[in-house]
Protein backbone atom coordinates (compact mmCIF):
# COMPACT_ATOMS: atom_id res chain seq x y z
CA UNK A 1 0.00 0.00 0.00
CA UNK A 2 1.36 3.18 -1.37
CA UNK A 3 1.77 6.15 1.67
CA UNK A 4 -1.28 8.13 0.65
CA UNK A 5 -3.43 5.67 0.65
CA UNK A 6 -2.53 4.10 4.06
CA UNK A 7 -2.80 7.88 5.40
CA UNK A 8 -7.03 8.05 3.88
CA UNK A 9 -8.00 4.75 4.97
CA UNK A 10 -6.22 6.02 8.62
CA UNK A 11 -8.22 8.77 8.32
CA UNK A 12 -11.77 6.94 7.29
CA UNK A 13 -11.39 3.54 9.72
CA UNK A 14 -9.21 4.53 12.88
CA UNK A 15 -10.53 7.65 15.47
CA UNK A 16 -8.57 10.25 15.04
CA UNK A 17 -6.80 10.47 18.61
CA UNK A 18 -2.75 11.01 17.28
CA UNK A 19 -1.71 14.35 16.14
CA UNK A 20 0.55 11.50 13.47
CA UNK A 21 4.15 12.55 12.29
CA UNK A 22 3.34 12.46 8.09
CA UNK A 23 5.72 9.39 8.11
CA UNK A 24 4.68 5.55 7.85
CA UNK A 25 7.28 2.92 9.43
CA UNK A 26 7.17 -0.67 7.79
CA UNK A 27 10.60 -2.49 9.95
CA UNK A 28 13.44 -1.62 11.89
CA UNK A 29 16.92 -3.44 13.11
CA UNK A 30 18.97 -2.20 15.95
CA UNK A 31 18.09 1.60 16.17
CA UNK A 32 17.55 2.06 12.89
CA UNK A 33 14.10 2.31 11.58
CA UNK A 34 12.78 2.51 7.62
CA UNK A 35 10.09 3.68 6.58
CA UNK A 36 7.44 2.62 3.74
CA UNK A 37 9.55 4.54 1.04
CA UNK A 38 12.65 3.16 2.43
CA UNK A 39 13.77 5.78 3.93
CA UNK A 40 16.12 5.37 6.98
CA UNK A 41 15.23 6.86 10.07
CA UNK A 42 17.69 7.17 13.14
CA UNK A 43 15.35 6.08 16.68
CA UNK A 44 16.02 8.31 19.44
CA UNK A 45 12.64 7.85 20.43
CA UNK A 46 11.64 3.74 21.23
CA UNK A 47 8.06 4.18 20.39
CA UNK A 48 8.36 6.25 23.51
CA UNK A 49 10.64 4.32 25.64
CA UNK A 50 9.07 1.23 24.71
CA UNK A 51 11.32 -0.56 22.10
CA UNK A 52 14.43 -1.25 24.92
CA UNK A 53 16.25 -3.54 23.03
CA UNK A 54 15.92 -1.69 19.51
CA UNK A 55 14.09 -3.75 16.62
CA UNK A 56 14.88 -6.96 15.60
CA UNK A 57 16.85 -8.21 18.95
CA UNK A 58 17.78 -12.01 18.02
CA UNK A 59 16.84 -12.53 21.98
CA UNK A 60 13.63 -11.13 22.10
CA UNK A 61 12.64 -12.69 18.93
CA UNK A 62 13.32 -16.24 20.19
CA UNK A 63 11.73 -15.84 23.74
CA UNK A 64 8.60 -14.62 22.17
CA UNK A 65 8.41 -17.18 19.23
CA UNK A 66 9.39 -20.18 21.05
CA UNK A 67 6.62 -19.34 24.08
CA UNK A 68 4.18 -18.87 21.41
CA UNK A 69 5.01 -22.07 19.70
CA UNK A 70 4.14 -23.15 23.50
CA UNK A 71 1.11 -21.83 24.93
CA UNK A 72 0.24 -17.68 24.07
CA UNK A 73 -2.16 -17.37 26.87
CA UNK A 74 -3.52 -19.45 30.21
CA UNK A 75 -6.05 -17.46 32.23
CA UNK A 76 -4.87 -16.34 35.47
CA UNK A 77 -6.69 -19.53 37.49
CA UNK A 78 -3.87 -21.65 35.94
CA UNK A 79 0.12 -21.61 36.98
CA UNK A 80 2.01 -21.23 34.84
CA UNK A 81 6.10 -20.81 34.64
CA UNK A 82 6.93 -17.84 32.87
CA UNK A 83 4.89 -15.25 34.78
CA UNK A 84 6.85 -16.97 38.05
CA UNK A 85 10.17 -16.83 36.30
CA UNK A 86 9.81 -13.55 35.68
CA UNK A 87 8.25 -12.57 39.06
CA UNK A 88 11.14 -13.94 41.02
CA UNK A 89 13.81 -12.07 38.89
CA UNK A 90 11.66 -8.66 38.92
CA UNK A 91 11.37 -8.92 42.34
CA UNK A 92 15.08 -9.68 43.65
CA UNK A 93 16.89 -7.63 41.35
CA UNK A 94 14.24 -4.29 42.69
CA UNK A 95 14.92 -5.29 45.98
CA UNK A 96 10.76 -5.85 45.91
CA UNK A 97 8.69 -8.52 47.61
CA UNK A 98 6.17 -9.18 44.91
CA UNK A 99 4.73 -8.59 41.77
CA UNK A 100 0.93 -7.88 40.00
CA UNK A 101 0.96 -7.76 36.63
CA UNK A 102 -0.83 -5.85 33.86
CA UNK A 103 -0.44 -4.59 30.71
CA UNK A 104 -0.47 -1.04 30.35
CA UNK A 105 1.09 1.66 32.74
CA UNK A 106 -2.18 3.39 33.16
CA UNK A 107 -3.33 -0.23 34.51
CA UNK A 108 -0.39 -0.41 36.60
CA UNK A 109 -0.91 3.05 37.96
CA UNK A 110 -4.66 1.95 38.87
CA UNK A 111 -3.36 -1.13 40.67
CA UNK A 112 -1.30 1.10 42.55
CA UNK A 113 -3.85 3.52 43.50
CA UNK A 114 -6.35 0.56 44.67
CA UNK A 115 -3.29 -1.27 46.58
CA UNK A 116 -2.59 2.01 48.77
CA UNK A 117 -6.38 2.77 49.60
CA UNK A 118 -6.85 -0.74 50.56
CA UNK A 119 -3.72 -0.61 52.08
CA UNK A 120 -5.10 2.16 54.87
CA UNK A 121 -8.63 0.60 54.50
CA UNK A 122 -7.71 -2.57 56.15
CA UNK A 123 -5.47 -0.39 58.95
CA UNK A 124 -7.54 2.86 59.20
CA UNK A 125 -10.75 2.04 57.92
CA UNK A 126 -12.99 4.68 55.60
CA UNK A 127 -11.65 8.76 55.01
CA UNK A 128 -8.07 8.03 54.55
CA UNK A 129 -8.04 7.48 50.75
CA UNK A 130 -6.53 10.64 49.07
CA UNK A 131 -3.24 10.07 47.29
CA UNK A 132 -0.66 13.40 46.75
CA UNK A 133 0.58 13.59 43.28
CA UNK A 134 2.47 16.55 42.04
CA UNK A 135 2.02 19.12 40.00
CA UNK A 136 3.64 18.31 36.14
CA UNK A 137 2.81 15.06 36.77
CA UNK A 138 1.46 12.45 33.88
CA UNK A 139 0.09 9.31 35.53
CA UNK A 140 -2.15 7.86 32.42
CA UNK A 141 -5.13 7.86 30.37
CA UNK A 142 -7.96 6.49 32.51
CA UNK A 143 -10.03 8.56 34.05
CA UNK A 144 -8.28 8.07 37.15
CA UNK A 145 -5.12 8.35 36.28
CA UNK A 146 -6.15 11.61 34.79
CA UNK A 147 -7.52 12.40 37.65
CA UNK A 148 -3.82 11.38 39.44
CA UNK A 149 -2.65 13.62 36.84
CA UNK A 150 -1.15 16.99 38.16
CA UNK A 151 -1.99 19.37 34.73
CA UNK A 152 -5.21 21.08 34.24
CA UNK A 153 -4.89 20.57 30.76
CA UNK A 154 -5.82 16.60 31.25
CA UNK A 155 -8.89 17.58 33.52
CA UNK A 156 -11.14 18.32 30.73
CA UNK A 157 -13.85 17.07 28.43
CA UNK A 158 -14.76 14.13 30.14
CA UNK A 159 -16.37 15.24 33.71
CA UNK A 160 -17.02 13.95 36.33
CA UNK A 161 -13.36 13.24 37.29
CA UNK A 162 -12.60 11.01 40.51
CA UNK A 163 -11.62 12.77 44.02
CA UNK A 164 -9.22 11.91 45.80
CA UNK A 165 -5.79 13.37 44.07
CA UNK A 166 -4.26 16.55 45.70
CA UNK A 167 -1.13 18.54 43.75
CA UNK A 168 1.80 19.46 45.68
CA UNK A 169 5.06 21.56 44.39
CA UNK A 170 7.96 19.10 44.31
CA UNK A 171 9.30 20.29 47.87
CA UNK A 172 8.46 19.20 50.70
CA UNK A 173 6.83 22.17 52.32
CA UNK A 174 4.75 21.81 48.80
CA UNK A 175 3.45 17.95 49.93
CA UNK A 176 2.89 19.68 53.41
CA UNK A 177 0.66 21.89 52.59
CA UNK A 178 -1.41 20.28 50.78
CA UNK A 179 -1.32 17.24 53.69
CA UNK A 180 -4.12 16.15 55.93
CA UNK A 181 -5.72 12.99 57.50
CA UNK A 182 -7.33 11.99 54.99
CA UNK A 183 -3.74 11.29 52.98
CA UNK A 184 -2.60 7.87 52.82
CA UNK A 185 0.13 8.09 50.22
CA UNK A 186 1.84 9.92 47.89
CA UNK A 187 2.90 8.97 44.48
CA UNK A 188 5.32 10.18 41.93
CA UNK A 189 7.82 10.10 38.87
CA UNK A 190 11.74 10.32 39.65
CA UNK A 191 12.04 11.84 36.46
CA UNK A 192 8.74 13.75 35.28
CA UNK A 193 8.93 12.05 31.74
CA UNK A 194 5.57 14.13 29.84
CA UNK A 195 5.86 16.94 31.79
CA UNK A 196 9.41 17.99 30.68
CA UNK A 197 12.03 15.72 31.31
CA UNK A 198 12.32 16.91 35.26
CA UNK A 199 15.00 14.68 37.54
CA UNK A 200 13.69 15.15 41.20
CA UNK A 201 16.27 16.71 43.70
CA UNK A 202 17.88 13.63 45.55
CA UNK A 203 16.96 15.81 49.06
CA UNK A 204 13.41 16.27 48.39
CA UNK A 205 13.08 12.06 48.23
CA UNK A 206 14.83 11.53 50.75
CA UNK A 207 13.18 13.83 53.27
CA UNK A 208 9.83 12.68 51.61
CA UNK A 209 10.60 9.43 52.17
CA UNK A 210 11.74 9.66 55.81
CA UNK A 211 7.97 11.75 55.98
CA UNK A 212 5.61 9.44 54.58
CA UNK A 213 7.61 6.74 56.83
CA UNK A 214 6.51 9.40 59.94
CA UNK A 215 3.08 9.38 58.96
CA UNK A 216 2.40 5.80 57.50
CA UNK A 217 1.47 7.16 53.89
CA UNK A 218 2.83 4.78 51.21
CA UNK A 219 5.51 5.94 48.80
CA UNK A 220 3.97 5.01 45.56
CA UNK A 221 6.94 5.37 42.56
CA UNK A 222 5.47 5.77 38.95
CA UNK A 223 8.48 3.91 37.13
CA UNK A 224 6.25 3.66 33.97
CA UNK A 225 8.91 5.48 32.20
CA UNK A 226 11.67 5.65 33.94
CA UNK A 227 12.19 1.95 34.83
CA UNK A 228 13.84 -1.19 33.17
CA UNK A 229 16.92 0.07 32.78
CA UNK A 230 15.87 3.59 30.91
CA UNK A 231 18.25 5.49 33.48
CA UNK A 232 20.80 3.65 34.07
CA UNK A 233 19.83 1.75 37.14
CA UNK A 234 16.87 -1.51 36.67
CA UNK A 235 14.73 1.27 38.33
CA UNK A 236 15.83 4.86 39.42
CA UNK A 237 14.25 4.98 42.69
CA UNK A 238 18.23 2.42 43.27
CA UNK A 239 19.54 5.81 41.96
CA UNK A 240 17.94 8.21 45.00
CA UNK A 241 18.43 5.35 47.53
CA UNK A 242 14.75 5.18 48.69
CA UNK A 243 12.74 1.83 48.68
CA UNK A 244 8.97 2.58 47.77
CA UNK A 245 5.97 1.07 49.19
CA UNK A 246 5.01 0.17 45.92
CA UNK A 247 6.32 0.44 42.36
CA UNK A 248 4.64 0.73 38.93
CA UNK A 249 6.40 0.08 35.42
CA UNK A 250 5.41 -0.68 32.25
CA UNK A 251 6.80 0.89 28.55
CA UNK A 252 10.18 -0.69 28.29
CA UNK A 253 9.56 -4.08 30.25
CA UNK A 254 8.17 -6.57 27.24
CA UNK A 255 10.58 -4.57 24.87
CA UNK A 256 7.60 -4.25 22.69
CA UNK A 257 4.70 -6.27 23.88
CA UNK A 258 2.14 -4.59 26.26
CA UNK A 259 3.31 -5.43 29.58
CA UNK A 260 3.46 -3.09 33.17
CA UNK A 261 2.50 -4.17 36.30
CA UNK A 262 3.05 -2.93 40.20
CA UNK A 263 5.45 -4.50 42.89
CA UNK A 264 5.04 -4.07 46.67
CA UNK A 265 7.94 -4.10 49.42
CA UNK A 266 7.30 -6.30 52.20
CA UNK A 267 5.15 -4.00 54.39
CA UNK A 268 2.70 -4.00 51.50
CA UNK A 269 2.71 -7.85 50.09
CA UNK A 270 -0.24 -9.04 51.53
CA UNK A 271 -2.40 -6.01 50.85
CA UNK A 272 -4.27 -7.42 47.36
CA UNK A 273 -6.15 -10.16 48.31
CA UNK A 274 -7.96 -12.78 46.10
CA UNK A 275 -10.47 -11.33 44.66
CA UNK A 276 -9.82 -7.75 44.62
CA UNK A 277 -7.75 -6.98 41.87
CA UNK A 278 -7.40 -9.21 38.08
CA UNK A 279 -7.43 -8.95 34.86
CA UNK A 280 -7.63 -11.11 31.92
CA UNK A 281 -4.42 -10.58 30.25
CA UNK A 282 -2.33 -10.13 33.44
CA UNK A 283 1.03 -12.59 33.06
CA UNK A 284 0.67 -13.36 29.42
CA UNK A 285 3.16 -16.13 28.65
CA UNK A 286 4.47 -14.31 26.07
CA UNK A 287 5.08 -10.71 27.23
CA UNK A 288 6.35 -12.64 30.31
CA UNK A 289 8.96 -14.50 28.59
CA UNK A 290 9.67 -10.63 26.19
CA UNK A 291 10.56 -9.33 29.66
CA UNK A 292 12.61 -11.96 31.00
CA UNK A 293 14.48 -11.87 28.04
CA UNK A 294 14.83 -8.03 27.86
CA UNK A 295 16.00 -8.20 32.22
CA UNK A 296 18.82 -10.82 31.54
CA UNK A 297 20.14 -8.69 28.46
CA UNK A 298 19.78 -5.81 30.95
CA UNK A 299 23.38 -6.99 33.09
CA UNK A 300 25.51 -4.81 35.19
CA UNK A 301 27.77 -3.99 32.11
CA UNK A 302 24.58 -3.13 30.31
CA UNK A 303 23.17 -0.65 32.63
CA UNK A 304 26.59 0.93 33.07
CA UNK A 305 26.68 1.25 29.21
CA UNK A 306 23.09 3.07 29.19
CA UNK A 307 24.55 5.56 32.23
CA UNK A 308 27.87 6.21 29.71
CA UNK A 309 25.80 6.83 26.59
CA UNK A 310 23.77 8.91 28.52
CA UNK A 311 26.05 11.39 29.59
CA UNK A 312 27.98 10.97 26.27
CA UNK A 313 24.56 12.16 24.38
CA UNK A 314 23.64 15.55 26.80
CA UNK A 315 27.79 16.13 26.54
CA UNK A 316 27.79 16.13 22.70
CA UNK A 317 24.59 18.12 22.55
CA UNK A 318 25.98 20.35 24.92
CA UNK A 319 28.86 21.34 23.00
CA UNK A 320 27.16 21.81 19.39
CA UNK A 321 25.62 25.13 21.29
CA UNK A 322 23.13 25.58 18.87
CA UNK A 323 20.74 28.57 19.07
CA UNK A 324 17.72 27.00 19.23
CA UNK A 325 18.51 24.55 22.11
CA UNK A 326 19.31 25.42 25.62
CA UNK A 327 20.21 23.10 28.57
CA UNK A 328 19.83 19.57 28.86
CA UNK A 329 18.58 17.28 31.71
CA UNK A 330 18.22 13.46 32.60
CA UNK A 331 19.55 10.47 33.71
CA UNK A 332 20.78 7.59 31.98
CA UNK A 333 18.98 7.27 28.41
CA UNK A 334 16.08 9.82 29.29
CA UNK A 335 17.37 13.19 28.07
CA UNK A 336 15.42 16.26 27.91
CA UNK A 337 16.79 19.38 26.14
CA UNK A 338 15.28 22.52 26.64
CA UNK A 339 14.23 24.60 23.19
CA UNK A 340 14.99 28.41 23.49
CA UNK A 341 12.23 30.71 23.51
CA UNK A 342 10.94 31.66 19.92
CA UNK A 343 11.34 28.24 18.81
CA UNK A 344 8.65 25.24 19.18
CA UNK A 345 9.50 21.66 20.01
CA UNK A 346 7.07 20.05 17.61
CA UNK A 347 8.63 22.20 14.61
CA UNK A 348 12.17 21.44 15.67
CA UNK A 349 11.23 17.53 16.00
CA UNK A 350 9.45 17.60 12.70
CA UNK A 351 12.51 18.79 10.82
CA UNK A 352 14.60 16.29 12.41
CA UNK A 353 12.40 13.49 11.37
CA UNK A 354 12.54 14.91 7.82
CA UNK A 355 16.18 15.02 7.93
CA UNK A 356 15.92 10.94 9.73
CA UNK A 357 16.11 11.51 13.30
CA UNK A 358 13.17 10.54 15.36
CA UNK A 359 12.98 12.22 18.90
CA UNK A 360 10.25 12.95 20.85
CA UNK A 361 8.11 15.96 22.51
CA UNK A 362 7.38 16.67 26.15
CA UNK A 363 5.65 19.30 28.21
CA UNK A 364 7.17 22.75 28.28
CA UNK A 365 8.63 23.07 25.25
CA UNK A 366 11.39 19.84 25.81
CA UNK A 367 12.71 17.91 22.92
CA UNK A 368 12.82 14.38 24.46
CA UNK A 369 15.37 11.82 24.05
CA UNK A 370 14.65 8.09 24.51
CA UNK A 371 17.05 6.20 22.22
CA UNK A 372 16.68 1.74 22.50
CA UNK A 373 18.61 0.69 25.39
CA UNK A 374 20.92 -0.77 23.09
CA UNK A 375 21.58 1.84 20.39
CA UNK A 376 25.37 1.74 19.45
CA UNK A 377 28.11 4.28 19.38
CA UNK A 378 27.60 4.06 15.53
CA UNK A 379 23.72 4.89 15.94
CA UNK A 380 24.55 7.54 18.25
CA UNK A 381 27.40 9.39 16.11
CA UNK A 382 24.83 9.26 12.97
CA UNK A 383 21.55 10.57 14.87
CA UNK A 384 23.93 13.56 16.22
CA UNK A 385 25.31 14.46 13.54
CA UNK A 386 21.87 14.62 11.35
CA UNK A 387 20.54 16.79 14.67
CA UNK A 388 23.66 19.47 14.51
CA UNK A 389 23.64 19.67 10.68
CA UNK A 390 19.58 20.27 10.76
CA UNK A 391 19.24 22.06 13.60
CA UNK A 392 22.56 24.33 13.02
CA UNK A 393 20.75 26.56 9.98
CA UNK A 394 16.88 27.32 12.38
CA UNK A 395 17.36 30.22 13.35
CA UNK A 396 20.03 31.60 12.78
C1 LIG B 1 3.38 6.52 29.69
C2 LIG B 1 3.18 6.73 31.13
C3 LIG B 1 2.02 6.27 31.78
C4 LIG B 1 0.88 5.63 31.02
O1 LIG B 1 1.26 4.43 30.43
P1 LIG B 1 0.28 3.74 29.34
O2 LIG B 1 0.97 2.44 29.04
O3 LIG B 1 0.21 4.65 28.18
O4 LIG B 1 -1.02 3.55 30.00
C5 LIG B 1 1.93 6.43 33.14
N1 LIG B 1 2.93 7.01 33.85
C6 LIG B 1 4.06 7.47 33.26
C7 LIG B 1 5.13 8.09 34.09
C8 LIG B 1 4.21 7.36 31.88
O5 LIG B 1 5.32 7.83 31.30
Amino acid sequence: MDFETLKAKDHQYVMQTYNRFDIAIDHGQGATLYGLDGKEYIDFSSGIGVNSLGYGNEAWVAAIVEQAVKLGHISNLFYSQPYVDLAETLTQRAGMSNVFFANSGAEANEGMIKLARKYSFDKYGKGRGTIITLKNSFHGRTITTLSATGQDVFHNYFFPFNDGFRYADATLDGVEAVAGHDVCAVMLELVQGEGGVFPMDRGFIHDLAVLCAERDWLLLIDEVQTGVGRTGTLFAYQQYGVLPDAVSFAKGIAGGLPFGGVMANEKCREVLTPGTHATTFGGNPVCAAAAKAVLDTLDDTVLAQIQEKGDYLRDAIDSMDLPCLGWTRGLGLMVGIQVRGGFENRDLAARLMDAGLLVLTAGNNVLRLLPPLLITQEELHKGLKIMKDTLEGVGA
